[in-house]
């Protein structure tokens, strides 16, 4: 399951605004591994550096010493429309009637498809085939007069998931759809300010965490300082994926260390799922939290049974089966010593095709694991999503076509217990009302535009599709 990107934007003067941007996108890696950029500003025209690859190959020296400026944004990509290419890394410039901007965009459009035909309609000539794009002359599309209208008038327009930073000449703007799936924060830094998708980047650069940007806010920074426009606060809709596996645990949403509401779960997943056990494992990185938590309140020893290549991406670098296959076994090495003839229990944070997990068991099974007990840190995936996670579509999901004891069993795990829909909500203690959960229950907050649907039916064979609830 891929996250679609990671977002940064900063206004200050006195520090080298390229650099900052750079290592905040280093943080954010995590939320997108095919391209990244930089734009930046000195209130003289806006340069860019795109490239294909993770942030350190996307960037040498020579190429941040060319972005000067006191305003920068940034953006790291995981393309979920558009084909993975050059031509759609970000930031994109936009421009028309002489107005510029830079647009960094984590989410996804609904009804891009929509407001690209009407656009290319009034004469707008778009190059790339992202929604991110769409957003972009949409803004520029606005006959209102000042950005923040005319950012208001594009939001209204605007189906979907986005969290944004735009770059203007003068101007640093966050804007964060109504619902808010995606994350964004503000931060201070020096004497300036500072946007990005997770607080763990404000921290990397040593700025001090603000406040999150609101469901429907658009925040304006400039010479004059900063500036909140919202809109009055209709139903949330945070993406509860950030929470299981998408930002990292150092990173803050909502007030919740995300490190703890992971530990919590992997303690309810404890009381939901006993067994007699040896060890307690979590599958490193984004499950070692839980397993600790599953550990403490079972009192069975956590163990590091499986280590992890970190200098391989994640496990889909590549969205295609071949190379997911070579994946697990690039980014794992069991503990044969450690763990042969144990009994272990085995948490992670999702199953989505089910094609990575019966690979971590059958490698422990082979390192000689005498039990794999799995348990899993979110309810079973049954529908895919339309708001910026590249998931599947809802036939390639494991739990829409099998049942739970039948998924053990394509699995080869001894047990396998998926946490509670309830007992995700209490680890995180939040109200469930504020949360995304169409992957699970089916039930979507945003309207969902019609071809997608059509795009998850397809696939789907006609036996099937009664009951879906798209
Ligand atoms: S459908 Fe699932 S992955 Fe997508 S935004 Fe909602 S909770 Fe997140």
């Amino acid at each position: 399951m891929h996250e679609s990107c990671g977002v940064f934007g900063v206004y200050a003067s006195g520090i080298n605004v390229a650099q900052t941007t750079f290592f905040a996108l280093f943080a954010l890696q995590h939320r997108g591994q095919e391209s990244a950029g930089i734009a930046v500003t000195d209130g003289n025209g806006i340069k860019v550096h795109t490239k294909m690859g993770l942030v350190s190959q996307a960037f040498t020296e020579n190429n941040l010493a060319l972005l000067k400026g006191h305003i920068g944004i940034g953006h790291n990509r995981y393309s979920t429309t558009g084909s993975s290419r050059p031509a759609n890394a970000q930031p994109i410039i936009a421009e028309s009637d002489g107005l510029t901007l830079a647009l960094a965009h984590n989410g996804n459009i609904t009804n891009a498809e929509q407001l690209h035909d009407e656009l290319q309609g009034r004469g707008y000539h778009l190059h790339t085939g992202t929604d991110s794009e769409v957003i972009a002359y949409l803004i520029l599309a606005s006959p209102s007069q000042s950005w923040q209208e005319k950012i208001e008038y594009a939001m209204h327009r605007l189906q979907g998931a986005y969290s944004l930073v735009i770059l203007t000449e003068d101007k640093l703007i966050g804007a964060r759809d109504s619902f808010g799936v995606r994350p964004l924060c503000l931060g201070r830094i020096d004497n300036g300010w500072s946007i990005a998708s997770e607080s763990c980047a404000l921290d990397h650069i040593g700025a001090e965490f603000v406040r999150e940007i609101e469901p429907g806010e658009i925040v304006v920074v400039d010479s004059h300082g900063v500036q909140s426009f919202k809109k009055k606060n209709g139903k949330k809709a945070i993406c509860i994926f950030e929470y299981i596996y998408f930002a990292r645990p150092d990173s803050v949403i909502q007030g919740k260390l995300l490190y703890s509401t992971r530990e919590a779960m992997g303690r309810i997943l404890a009381e939901e799922y006993p067994v007699d056990a040896d060890f307690v494992m979590g599958v490193p990185d984004s499950a070692t939290a839980a397993g600790i938590g599953y550990s403490n309140a079972s009192g069975i020893p956590y163990c590091e049974g499986l280590l992890k290549n970190r200098y391989v991406g994640r496990t889909f670098i590549e969205p295609e089966q071949r190379i997911r296959e070579l994946g697990v076994r690039l980014k794992f090495n069991p503990l044969s010593r450690i763990i042969a003839g144990k009994r272990l229990v085995v948490v992670d944070d999702s199953i989505v095709r089910g094609t990575t997990t019966p690979r971590v068991v059958s490698l422990l099974k082979k390192a000689g694991a005498a039990e794999v007990h799995l348990r899993i840190c979110a309810p079973p995936i049954r529908y895919p999503c339309f708001f910026g996670v590249d998931m599947a579509t809802r036939w390639e999901l494991i739990a829409a076509r099998k049942t739970v004891p039948e998924i053990k069993e394509h699995l080869g795990a001894d047990s396998l217990g998926y946490l509670s829909l309830d007992g995700l909500i209490r680890a995180i203690d939040l109200p469930r009302d504020i949360f995304c959960l169409a992957c699970f229950t089916g039930a979507y907050p945003i309207p969902v535009q019609i071809e997608m649907d059509k795009l998850a039916l397809e696939a789907l064979p006609q036996e099937n599709l009664s009951g879906i609830k798209l």
